[in-house]
């Protein structure tokens, strides 16, 4: 099986010119390119880059033994190599495969840290790289900087055979996802479980099982995915994150997020669970 392998020291190179099979994560304001087969996505080569006039890439990880790299260009040239498409970070996320999936996160998150991590943030020098980890280091006060993660939970509330699905304003218009926040400074994942159900549909949950987690890099998140049982209130939507919301039957679900996203993930493990097999409906063979 293919395997993402990540760089523990990785640093700007030009390493990349020197091996024209490696793979070039190119990001492009919200854009990505990629070689499209079908609706496949793969990352291109760095052969296939001569047009971009690169420099230094971010060295991330390898991928089956071929080094990956990341690197940002403020624009890319309208006439691109044949198969090769700029697309959507959101949209190309399900189209990757696993270990293509984690290089891209890696890629996406190690770059934005770059950017934002330019000089220190208890001196105000410029940060140098660290020889031996992923660590940004200060040459005058010694102060070093690690890449952050924010930790988000993800929640499916099922109350019987229903979840607990909702349209949030940042949403395209009809699509309902779960109900998902950030975990705040000082609080538990469990507390921050229940704080977030509350807050955002006025109900309490219990019985929480934790199912799986993902990267989710827009820009840092990780996102930590549970189910929990409805227990009490009248679920409303806050007005202010969430819009409109609904308890669902698999049989009758609304638009939910595309694949790709743990949501999707979680949601379609709902629609399994609660979707009777045609051959229990029916006769057996
Ligand atoms: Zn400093």
């Amino acid at each position: 099986m293919a395997k993402f392998t990540p760089d523990p020291v990785p640093v700007y190179t030009e390493e990349w010119k020197k091996n024209p099979d490696a793979e070039m994560i190119v990001f492009c304001g919200r854009e990505m390119l990629l070689r499209a087969q079908q609706d496949k996505f793969s990352f291109p080569r760095a052969a296939e880059l001569d047009s971009l006039n690169l420099s230094t890439a971010l060295s991330i990880g390898f991928r089956n033994g071929t080094p990956c790299f990341a690197v940002e260009v403020p624009s890319v040239p309208d006439e691109l190599s044949d198969g090769m498409r700029k697309v959507e970070v959101r949209l190309a996320v399900g189209h990757l495969d696993a270990d293509a999936f984690s290089a891209g996160c890696r890629a996406k998150e190690l770059l934005h840290w770059r950017r934002q991590h330019r000089f220190c943030g208890r001196c105000g020098k410029e940060l140098g790289e660290s020889p031996d980890d992923v660590a940004l280091v200060c040459p005058f006060c010694g102060e070093r900087f690690y890449p952050q993660l924010a930790p988000a939970v993800i929640v499916a509330v099922t109350r019987g055979d229903e979840i607990l699905l909702a349209h949030n304003r940042k949403f395209l218009p009809g699509i309902h996802g779960l109900i998902a926040g950030f975990v705040e400074a000082g609080e538990s994942i469990e507390e921050a479980i229940h704080r977030e159900i509350l807050e955002e549909t006025g109900i309490t949950v219990g019985n929480i099982r934790y199912l799986s987690s993902q990267c989710w890099p827009f820009p840092n998140s990780l996102m930590l995915g549970f189910t929990a049982e409805y227990l009490s209130g009248e679920a409303k939507p806050d007005g202010m994150e969430l819009d409109a919301l609904g308890w669902f039957r698999a049989d009758a679900l609304p638009p939910i997020p595309p694949p790709g996203s743990i949501a999707r993930k979680i949601i379609e493990e709902f629609k399994r669970k609660h979707t009777k097999p045609c051959r229990e409906a029916g006769q057996q063979s």
